[in-house]
Parts: structure tokens; C-alpha cells; sequence
């Protein structure tokens, strides 16, 4: 499948739509998943158009897996949850919804525990509270 230059992550990093930011740099963004699997459910992404893993430059890639270590530290900071899981799917038979390369950070409270995968949107204000206590820990040094 070609690039789709129209998907929903290629129009928040041309701020055509709007995201609940948490942490940006120049080669990527993180931001709030909107129908989080858990609290604190966060997506980073490069900057870069690329569907997936196999298609995206390494350098880019490279960034991209250096600001989920840096954004999942914060996550794990914020919310002090006993797991956290770091994911990535690619191609539709693997989950893949959204076809720009992404990474999920998502925190597991308790075995089982997690909400199905993109179904329920999460209300705004509580996005904002969540980011914000991510981007707190981002400022502490986490
Ligand atoms: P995937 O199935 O790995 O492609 O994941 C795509 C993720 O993007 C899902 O977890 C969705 O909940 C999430 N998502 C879809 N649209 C948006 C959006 N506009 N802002 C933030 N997250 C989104």
C-alpha cells in the first residue's frame, strides 16, 4: 500500500487536526492515544511519512523508539503502573489502523486489565489530566 499522505497521524504532524500533546522534538511527537487502552496510553510517532516499521527510514525509526523510551519512562513515572507495554503493529491483519508508524505506551494496572484496542474515546479533560501529569515528569527528569 502507498503512503497515504491524508492519514489522521500525517495531519496532527502538519497540525491540521488537533492532538493532547505530551512531548515533541524535531524528528517526533508524542501525544494521548484518544480511545486509550488504559490510563496513560500515549503514541509516539516521527515526524516522517512511513506506513510502518519496514518502510520508514532507520534514522527516523531510530528517533522514534528513542522518544518511546523517554516518554514511556515519564508514563511509568506518572502513573507508577506495575507493567507497562510497548507496541507497534503493522499492516492490518496485524491490528494496524492508523498507517503511519507508531509506538504504544500503554500501562497495565492489572493482568487482563486492559480495554479492547481502539473503541471507546476517552473525554477530553480527562486526556488533558493525563497528559499533563506525563509532560509534569517529562519536566522532573524522568
Ligand atoms: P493502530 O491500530 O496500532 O494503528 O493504532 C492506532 C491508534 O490510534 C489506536 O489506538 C487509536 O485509538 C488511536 N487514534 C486514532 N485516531 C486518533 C487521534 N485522532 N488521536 C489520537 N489517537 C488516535
Amino acid at each position: 500500500m502507498a503512503y497515504d499522505p491524508t492519514n489522521i497521524f500525517a495531519r496532527i504532524v502538519r497540525g491540521e487536526i488537533p492532538c493532547v500533546r505530551v512531548y515533541e522534538d524535531a524528528d517526533t511527537l508524542a501525544f494521548m492515544d484518544l480511545m486509550p487502552q488504559s490510563e496513560g496510553h500515549t503514541l509516539v510517532i516521527p515526524k516522517v511519512a512511513g506506513e510502518n516499521l519496514f518502510d520508514t527510514p532507520p534514522g527516523s525509526v531510530a528517533a522514534a523508539i528513542l522518544s518511546t523510551q523517554r516518554v514511556a519512562r515519564a508514563v511509568k513515572a506518572a502513573f507508577s503502573p506495575p507493567g507497562l507495554i510497548v507496541t507497534q503493529f503493522n499492516g492490518p491483519a496485524a491490528g494496524q489502523t492508523v498507517f503511519h508508524l507508531h509506538f504504544h505506551v500503554i500501562p497495565v494496572y492489572s493482568a487482563g486489565g486492559l480495554r479492547l484496542h481502539a473503541r471507546e474515546k476517552a473525554d477530553a479533560a480527562t486526556l488533558e489530566a493525563h497528559a499533563a501529569r506525563i509532560r509534569a515528569a517529562l519536566e522532573g527528569g524522568a
